[in-house]
């Protein structure tokens, strides 16, 4: 039992590593779950559990606290410079005693920075930096981290330092699945489930780590920083997959500026550039000061965080009547422009981080076009605690709690919610109806009684004509471009329906997917769920939607008047052996990573969806694929193999 128990945790850790250090599955989710679940028998059975067995991975019970944990080898922090000038200086001063000699540059994650004790072979414990010298053992949180290798071909004794980081990927695919809590901020995300008692919660929260560094080993290694990172890529750790190595500053610089060029586009925060001396010897030689290494600096960027006085608290009432704060503040420079206001997300979040108005606040950057509040800097002795609204700042009625959110009860006749729904469906990304702004919606509900979108396809040039500012040519453009928008694309017409939780990139996927309003209205909440980054509570609100008669009356009314959606069609014009074809991928390729699979298919005329329906002409069927290819087997669905598939395209190469 044990030998099977030894060699299932071998593949299991195998089709790990390829899935998540290596981001190129070898395996079928539902391989990986057979096995899985043959591992837990076992272990149930015997009640052997191996050090380094996947099952570990869940997260244990809640901590009572964390126990502290001394570093074999002091982490230190680094040195800064924020200018080209600066690093030169910097890199002068080396070179004049060590001429010709090779630096490395490498990302500056930014995230929070972990230790990892490897012994015989073995993971024993995580701590984070902590002063430096001692930090908090968080060996049951890390562990639930899939990058960081339980198990090490190297046997010695090592502390290898990493950062623990969030892709971006992974807070937005946590939030499309935890709307009601959303995480704001991938650096306090990691950081917060790092430091949670609860592992679950850590588990919970995709996270990562990469290494950059060897703090401790019982004997030399390595010679150079380059060999430091072959030897971290060999024991199955994730590495930075940028790096550099030259001795000449204005290439390094030149690479600092093409990192901060893309830093946007990256899948993960960084905060800066590591500049490092290669040789190792020579790092022994510059040694330490009080603080920082003298062998290494961090070129920073442009901070993304600074501190202003919070104003005021409104609260806004949305389209779907959920009433939001809104932070005022003291107008203050942020990456080069001007912010005087930020998101808050709710009430709870405010009574959390105890933000009081009055107060000195944290705000930074986020990935919305408004920045956010991450906390307090400062209270003053005439800062005061936020109120919650108690009745509703449009219209006066009377509130719903539903959790930590608060909602208006006056669904059809508050002005606010009606505005921003009206302002919603006309708005560029949605059915793009120029001219209709914010306010010409508000003076069309106090002037015309527009309540309804149907009511927008009511209104005529005469009454326009007779309202302020409305001279001739503006209203022929506005009534032009009402009645152009009821020729319409369904993704388009889907996000501007302002169903909760559907964004533009998921009201897009929507319509990929199901390729008809009928065929979304008819969706099971399963089949819906199916679908990448789509959780159950933003299915159920697509389902909830289109299940309300109110709402069905009031597209069934468009329809009446007019309206007319595209269906999506098949891709046509690009030419391709997949010309016209919607194809589902499903099951382990062994020779292509899915998204290549994806991208091979729609270069070449075809369509790839989630799920399997009879809209689907080709289903590739990678080994152990599952349910995916029992649906398209009942369906009678053209299925191809691997081979086959590769042979389609080794003629598309020819
Ligand atoms: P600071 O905390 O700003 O003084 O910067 C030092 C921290 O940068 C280290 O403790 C690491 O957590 C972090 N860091 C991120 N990326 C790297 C890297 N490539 N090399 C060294 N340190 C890094
Ligand atoms: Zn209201």
């Amino acid at each position: 039992m044990s030998d099977r128990m030894r060699e299932l945790i071998d593949i299991l850790n195998k089709y790990a590593y390829h899935y998540y250090v290596l981001d190129e599955p070898i395996a079928a989710d539902k391989e990986y779950d057979k096995l899985y679940d043959e591992l837990c028998a076992a272990e149930k059975a015997t009640g052997i559990v191996f050090a380094d067995s996947p099952t570990k991975r869940v997260g244990g019970e809640v901590l009572k606290g964390f126990k502290k944990y001394t570093h074999k080898q002091r982490l230190y922090s680094l040195d800064k410079c924020q200018s080209a000038e600066e690093l030169k200086k910097w890199f002068e001063k080396i070179n004049a005693s060590y001429k010709n000699t090779a630096f490395t540059l490498e990302y500056k994650f930014d995230g929070l920075s972990v230790n990892l004790l490897y012994k015989d072979g073995l993971l024993k414990t995580a701590a984070t930096r902590g002063n430096g010298v001692t930090g908090e053992d968080v060996t049951a949180q890390i562990v639930t981290v899939k990058t960081v290798p339980l198990k090490i071909p190297y046997t010695g004794t090592v502390e290898i330092q990493g950062e623990v980081i969030m892709k971006k990927s992974a807070l937005s695919r946590y939030n499309q699945k935890n709307p009601d809590a959303p995480l704001k901020n991938e650096r306090n995300a990691a950081a917060g489930a790092v430091r949670n008692l609860d592992p679950t919660v850590t588990a919970s929260r995709m996270l990562d780590v990469i290494v950059y560094n060897v703090g401790y080993s019982e004997e030399s290694l390595f010679g150079t920083q380059s060999e430091m990172v072959v030897f971290l890529k060999n024991n199955g750790f994730r590495v930075a997959e940028y790096f550099k190595k030259s001795c000449d500053i204005e290439y390094l610089t030149e690479c600092v500026s093409e990192i901060n060029a893309k830093r946007e586009g990256l899948d993960y925060l960084i905060d800066g550039a590591v500049i490092k001396v290669d040789d190792l010897n020579i790092r022994d030689e510059l040694g330490y000061t009080e603080k920082f290494p003298r062998f290494s600096v961090a070129y920073k960027f442009e901070a993304i965080e600074v501190t202003t006085v919070l104003k005021e608290v409104k609260w806004q009432v949305s389209r779907t009547g959920k009433i939001n704060p809104l932070a005022i503040l003291e107008p203050v420079e942020l990456c080069g422009v001007t912010v005087a206001r930020a998101t808050l997300s709710n009430i709870s979040e405010i009574k959390r981080k105890d933000i009081r108005i009055n107060s000195k606040v944290f705000i930074r950057r986020s990935n919305d076009v408004i920045p956010e509040i991450t906390g307090i800097a400062e209270h003053y002795t005439d800062s005061v605690e936020v109120a919650p609204p108690t009745f509703c700042p449009s219209c006066g009625s009377e509130l719903r709690y539903d959790n930590i959110f608060i909602y208006c009860t006056n669904q059809d006749n508050c002005r606010d919610i009606i505005v921003s729904k009206l302002e919603h469906y006309a708005s560029k990304d949605a059915m793009d109806i120029v001219g209709l702004s914010e306010k010409t919606v508000e003076v069309f509900y106090d002037k015309l009684n527009l309540r309804t979108i149907p009511d927008l396809y009511r209104i005529k040039s005469e009454e326009l004509a007779v309202l302020d500012g409305f001279q001739e040519k503006k209203t022929e453009n506005i009534i032009n471009s009402i009645k152009a928008s009821l020729n319409t694309e369904l993704a388009d017409f889907i996000y501007a329906l302002g169903i909760e939780n559907i964004g533009k990139k998921a009201g897009k996927e929507l319509a990929a997917n199901f390729r008809s309003l009928d065929a979304v209205k008819n969706a099971a909440a399963e089949e819906i769920t199916e679908m990448r980054d789509f959780g159950g509570i933003t299915a159920n609100n697509v389902y909830d939607y289109f299940h309300n008669e109110k709402n069905l009356n009031m597209i069934d009314e468009l329809f009446s008047i007019g309206l007319q959606i595209n269906d999506v069609k098949k891709k046509s014009g690009n030419a391709g052996v997949f010309l016209g074809k919607t194809v589902v991928l499903t099951g382990a390729l062994a020779s292509f990573k899915r998204s290549q699979a994806k991208e091979i298919i729609e270069s070449n005329g075809g369509e790839t969806a989630d799920t399997v329906s009879n809209k689907v002409n080709l289903v590739v069927a990678g080994s152990d694929a599952g349910s995916k290819l029992d649906k398209a087997q009942k369906l009678g669905i053209e299925i191809i193999d691997e081979e086959k598939f590769s042979a389609l395209i080794a003629k598309l190469k020819k």
